[in-house]
């Protein structure tokens, strides 16, 4: 096995860690083993990987998956231009012949036959066969795989099958803890420490309704959104129904419960 190259960049996007993901996954890299991340919406997963990517000086090619994306989609396709056809990399051939991490968003929602593609890269071929041009293409040693998904929208169409799953190592992220939320909002917004404290106080508050039709809590983009907001000198409280209550809820009973929550912290 040929070891991978690290060379760290100086341009690197700011995470802030949880606990030891960021060594996790620097011990995947170096054994070159594919990782897969699981948690919900606006958690950090997304910012993690670019700041991994950077950390480690790997170029990253990100795939958002959506249910009409297929293997072609992945691999490439011939296309015709000048009278002639020709090959076109896609995005994961790209990574896999040039080095670098694939990361592909939200992988369930992919087709059924992106796994296809998947798969002898995962093991210890680290292969990818294009059927197309009947290439075989060995992964470069500085390749990485990395997917993410959202177990909370999972149903049960739209699932990892656990022929795939087992070809990661899995790392579970969630919202972080207050002290974390508390830095990352700071940092990302440049709103003062005691407005941050506010806001993280109330994500906590919000993330404990119980009772209502609420498919996903305020994540921590969103605190970011209503952190930016006040930063840029909106009301508090507009920021707020703005950035952590419209954006959760169509329902009236349900708006009117998170607002009552907001109310009480502004
Ligand atoms: P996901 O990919 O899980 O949907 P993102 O990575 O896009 O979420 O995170 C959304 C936003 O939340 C980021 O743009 C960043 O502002 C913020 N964020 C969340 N967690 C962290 C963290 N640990 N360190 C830095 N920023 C974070």
């Amino acid at each position: 096995m040929n070891a991978p190259t690290v060379s760290a960049q100086l341009d690197v996007p700011f995470y802030q860690p949880v606990g030891s993901e960021c060594e996790l996954f620097e011990a995947a890299w170096r054994q070159q083993l594919p990782v897969l991340i699981k948690g919900p919406t606006g958690c950090g997963k997304t910012r993690f990987v670019a700041h991994m990517a950077a950390r480690l000086g790997l170029p990253l090619i990100t795939v958002s998956c959506h249910d009409d994306l297929t293997a072609a989609d992945l691999v490439g396709r011939h296309l015709i231009g000048d009278g002639a056809t020709y090959w076109s990399d896609g995005p994961l051939t790209r990574a896999v012949r040039e080095g670098g991490i694939c990361y592909l968003d939200e992988v369930v929602e992919a087709r059924k036959d992106t796994t296809v593609v998947l798969h002898p890269l995962t093991d210890d071929r680290r292969i990818l066969p294009i059927e197309r041009t009947g290439e075989v293409l060995e992964a470069s040693p500085d390749f990485m795989l990395v997917v993410s998904y959202n177990p909370g929208y999972q149903h049960v169409l739209k699932t990892l099958k656990p022929s795939t799953r087992q070809r990661f190592v899995a790392m579970s992220f969630d919202f972080p803890q207050p002290e974390v939320e508390h830095a990352v909002v700071v940092r990302e917004s440049g709103i003062d420490a005691g407005r941050a404290k506010q806001l993280v106080t109330l994500a906590g508050q919000l993330r404990r309704l119980t009772g209502y039709d609420l498919d996903e809590s305020v994540s921590t983009r969103l605190l970011v959104y209503a952190a930016k907001l006040m930063a840029a000198g909106m009301a508090p409280l507009t920021a707020c129904r703005t950035a952590l209550a419209e954006p959760l809820t169509d329902d009236a009973d349900t708006l009117a419960a998170l607002l009552t929550v907001i109310d009480t912290q502004f």
